[in-house]
């Protein structure tokens, strides 16, 4: 994959670029990143590439004939036109779906602005979206660009020393990632995990894929809503009360219960709870949701051992 930067920076830019995983990758050509300065493409004789606003109002603005020319200019040297990307304030925010997706890119050229911003005919002329990487406002679009670039790099094949490392990340699957802990397996009186201690590689899976969904409930809660979740997931995390709070959560655990009375013939409150090991009123709830669904009839509720049948099974 290729990324171009554009910038009135490229110092600022390569200095990042030339340290670490990043410098790294470039090395071994597992992506390329170019930075390409936007001022030499000036054609005003004092090299100017800003002016103040019309309309008045604070600050400079960048003028759209360097800003175009360059990008065009990069087109016509590769034979090609790169996705172009806008780093702005008013973009969408950057997530790491979003990376995904312009990973998948062959070739992406970023745009960054610089003091109040951008004559606005060069969005319209040339850029193909606007990513902002959060809702605060930097003096420049570089550092945006580099947050960017850094986040695809080490999605490329190889840039990371097993492939799959950035999938077990935190936003990868719209989960956080587990707590990580390294040698030694005590420090000030506080001891790693003794499951990871263990070299029971699937409990150490499963310990990990718990704590996931507990940090990913307590403190992001809002991800949850796209993760991909398996009925075991679900209802471990309805062994927190704070998944009461998420609708959606419910909806979820609902499916995967419809799923399992489809299976039977029969189900009570009690017997959905056994099944579950949760408590009564949840198996209750769960049980009028699939009334209202019409996955369940002829349900008295209240009594110990009520019975729900399907609706299609009849009254036994
Ligand atoms: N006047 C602009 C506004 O209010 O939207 C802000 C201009 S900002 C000072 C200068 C440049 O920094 C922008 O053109 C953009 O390229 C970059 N920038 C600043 N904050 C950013 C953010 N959160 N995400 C992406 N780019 C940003």
């Amino acid at each position: 994959m290729r990324i171009d930067i554009l910038t009135l920076f490229p110092a600022m830019c390569e200095a990042v670029l030339s340290e670490s995983i990043l410098k790294r990758a470039r090395g071994a050509g597992l992506i390329d990143v170019f930075c390409r300065d936007i001022r030499p493409y000036t054609l005003d004789k004092h090299h100017r590439v800003d002016d103040s606003p019309y309309g008045g109002g604070y600050g400079l603005v960048m003028q759209a004939q360097p800003v175009c020319d360059c990008f065009e200019a990069l087109c016509a040297e590769l034979g090609t036109r790169p996705h172009l990307v806008y780093m702005s304030p008013a973009g969408q925010t950057l997530t790491q779906q979003k990376a995904r997706e312009l990973a998948s890119l062959p070739h992406l050229a970023l745009l960054c602005g610089h003091y109040e911003g951008m004559d606005e005919r060069v969005i319209e002329e040339i850029v193909d979206e606007e990513v902002s990487i959060g809702d605060y406002v930097l003096t420049g679009g570089e550092l945006p660009a580099l947050v960017l670039t850094d986040c695809i790099a080490r999605m490329q094949p190889g840039v990371l020393a097993a492939d799959e490392a950035f999938e077990m990340e935190s936003h990868y699957a719209s989960l956080l990632e587990y707590p990580q802990y390294t040698k030694p397996p005590v420090w000030r009186g506080r001891a790693v995990p003794e499951i990871l201690l263990t070299g029971h590689h699937e409990n150490v899976r499963a310990w990990q894929r718990r704590q996931m969904l507990e940090r990913t409930l307590l403190r992001r809660p809002d991800l949850l809503e796209t993760a991909e979740l398996s009925a075991a997931d679900v209802l471990y995390l309805y062994t927190f009360p704070q998944s009461d709070a998420l609708p959606f959560l419910f909806e979820r655990l609902t499916d995967c219960v419809e799923q399992y009375v489809r299976t039977q013939k029969k189900v009570s409150p009690t017997s959905l709870q056994r099944k579950l090991k949760t408590d009564y009123a949840l198996a209750v709830r769960l049980l009028d949701a699939l009334e209202k669904r019409g996955v369940v009839s002829a349900y008295e509720k209240g009594r110990p051992r009520d019975v729900l049948l399907h609706p299609e099974q009849g009254e036994t």
